[in-house]
C-alpha cells in the first residue's frame, strides 16, 4: 500500500479486491460490470439484457451458458438496488475455476466503490478487470489547504504531488490606514464589519470545499502575517474541519505562489503526520519489550492468548500478512480445531486435508468448517476484548521491523503474563 496509516476499511477494501483478483474462470465467462452513479437501473437493466442476447453466439455451450447465467446473477443483484450508489457500483459473477474435482462455482460479488467512478462497462474475460478499483486505492492522500491574509483567501485540494487551485477570493476589506477624511473610529468599526464578513465567508467556502473531500487527511492553513491566526480563533469554521487542522504555516505570498509555499513546507511534516501513528504503536511495543516489563508479547498464538485472556491494550498486525484462519470439522465425530494457514499454501493445505487424522477419535476426514482472513479474526477478538487494533504497513522502519523480526503479529498487554 503506497501511502497512510493504514485504516482498517482501506485495508479490507484492498484485501477484497486481491481475493478477487485471485479468482479465474474455466473459459472467457467471468462478467464485469462497472455502473456511474448518474446511471438509471433500467437502462443497465436494457443494456444487461442486451448482453444476454448477444451471448447466444458464444460457441462453447459451457461458456454461453456460463456467461448467460452470470448475467441473470447480475442482474438479480442490481435490482437490490433503488438507486445507485452516489459512489457508482461494481458487480463480478462467474463460474470460479475450481481446482477441487473440476467443479465450477457460481459467486457474484457486488462492491460499492470508497471513491466515486465514472466508468460504464460491460466486460467479459477469464477474469474479473479490477483496475478501475485498484486505482482508486493508489489514490494518494489528499489534504486541504488555505492561504489567507486579509486580502485574499486561496483554497486548493493536495493530492500527492499536485496542488489544485480551487478557489480564489477578495476581501474587500481596506488596508490599515485609513483614506482621509473619515473619521477613525468609524473607520476602524467598518473595517471590522467588512473583516467579518470576510471571514465568515472563507469559513463558508472551507465547508462547500472541504467537507465533502473524500480521503481528506488533514488540512494546512498558511499565510502572511497574523491574519490566519486571528480567523482561527474566531468560530468561523465547522468543527469537523476544525478537528482536520494539522498546522499553520507562515508563508511570504498569498495566492496560487502562496499554496506553493505551503506544499513545499509541509511535505517533511506531512510524511511525518502520515505514519506517525504507525511508529508510535510500533515504538510503544518496543519499549515495553526493550524494558522487559513482560507488557510485549508477539506471534500469533501468544498474541491470540492474551486476547482470549481479555489482556490487550492494542494488538499490532502487519498488513503484509496473509494468512487464513481456518476451522476444521471432523466428518466422523464433529470434533473441531483451529489451523493458521498461509494463503500462499492453501491448495496444498486443501490436497493435504484427506490425510489428517482428527485428534479426538484418530479417524475423520476433517473438512474446512470455516475460514476467514486471520487478520478479520484479531479484528473480531479485539472487539471483545476491547483492545485497540492497529494495521501497520512496512512504510517506515518500524512497521518493516514488527513484519521482519517479531512475525508482523504483536501485542502491548496489560498486565504481565509470565
Ligand atoms: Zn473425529
Amino acid at each position: 500500500m503506497s501511502s497512510g496509516n493504514v485504516t482498517l476499511d482501506r485495508f479490507r477494501f484492498q484485501r477484497m479486491l486481491e481475493q478477487l483478483q485471485r479468482l479465474e474462470g474455466r473459459g472467457t465467462e467471468l462478467v464485469t460490470v462497472y455502473v456511474p452513479p448518474n446511471k438509471r437501473i433500467h437502462e443497465v437493466m436494457t443494456d444487461l439484457r442486451n448482453e444476454y442476447g448477444t451471448a447466444v453466439n458464444i460457441k462453447s455451450k459451457t461458456t454461453r451458458k456460463n456467461v448467460q447465467d452470470a448475467l441473470t446473477k447480475v442482474m438479480e443483484r442490481l435490482k437490490l438496488f433503488k438507486d445507485i450508489p452516489e459512489t457508482g457500483l461494481a458487480i463480478f459473477a462467474g463460474t470460479i475455476a475450481s481446482d477441487q474435482l473440476g467443479v465450477g462455482d457460481m459467486q457474484t460479488f457486488t462492491v460499492i466503490p470508497p471513491e466515486p467512478i465514472s466508468i460504464y462497462y460491460y466486460r467479459c474475460e477469464h477474469r474479473f478487470q479490477l483496475d478501475p478499483l485498484f486505482e482508486i486505492l493508489e489514490h494518494e492522500d489528499t489534504y486541504g489547504i488555505l492561504v489567507m491574509d486579509s486580502k485574499d483567501a486561496t483554497f486548493a485540494i493536495l493530492k500527492g504531488q499536485r496542488a489544485d487551485i480551487v478557489k480564489d477570493i477578495s476581501s474587500g476589506v481596506a488596508g490599515k490606514t485609513r483614506a482621509g477624511g473619515q473619521s477613525s473610529r468609524r473607520y476602524e468599526r467598518l473595517r471590522e464589519m467588512y473583516l467579518n464578513e470576510y471571514f465568515q465567508r472563507v469559513g463558508g467556502y472551507m465547508t462547500d470545499i472541504f467537507l465533502n473531500v473524500p480521503n481528506l487527511r488533514g488540512i494546512i492553513i498558511g499565510g502572511p502575517g497574523p491574519t490566519k491566526e486571528d480567523w482561527l480563533k474566531g468560530s468561523y469554521l465547522r468543527h469537523e474541519l476544525r478537528e482536520k487542522i494539522l498546522t499553520t504555516v507562515d508563508t511570504g505570498y498569498t495566492g496560487h505562489e502562496g499554496v506553493k509555499e505551503v506544499v513545499n513546507r509541509s511535505r517533511s511534516f506531512i510524511e511525518h503526520v502520515r505514519y506517525m501513528q504507525e511508529r508510535k504503536v510500533v515504538q510503544e511495543f518496543l519499549k515495553h519489550l526493550g524494558e522487559d516489563d513482560g507488557l510485549a508479547t508477539y506471534g500469533e498464538e501468544e498474541v491470540i492468548q492474551a486476547l482470549k485472556s481479555v489482556n490487550v491494550y492494542t494488538v499490532l498486525v502487519s498488513e503484509e500478512i496473509k494468512r487464513w484462519y481456518v476451522t476444521l470439522a471432523c466428518k466422523s465425530c464433529g470434533y473441531r480445531e483451529t489451523r493458521i494457514v498461509d494463503m500462499d499454501q492453501w491448495t496444498q493445505f486443501e490436497q493435504g486435508l484427506s490425510a489428517l487424522k482428527c485428534l479426538k477419535c484418530g479417524e475423520g476426514p476433517y473438512e474446512v468448517a470455516e475460514k476467514e482472513d486471520l487478520i478479520e479474526v484479531l479484528v473480531k477478538m479485539a472487539q471483545a476484548a476491547e483492545a485497540k487494533l492497529e494495521v501497520v504497513s512496512t512504510q517506515t522502519e518500524e512497521g518493516e521491523m514488527l513484519y521482519r523480526s517479531f512475525g508482523g503479529i504483536a501485542a502491548v498487554t496489560k498486565y504481565r503474563v509470565y
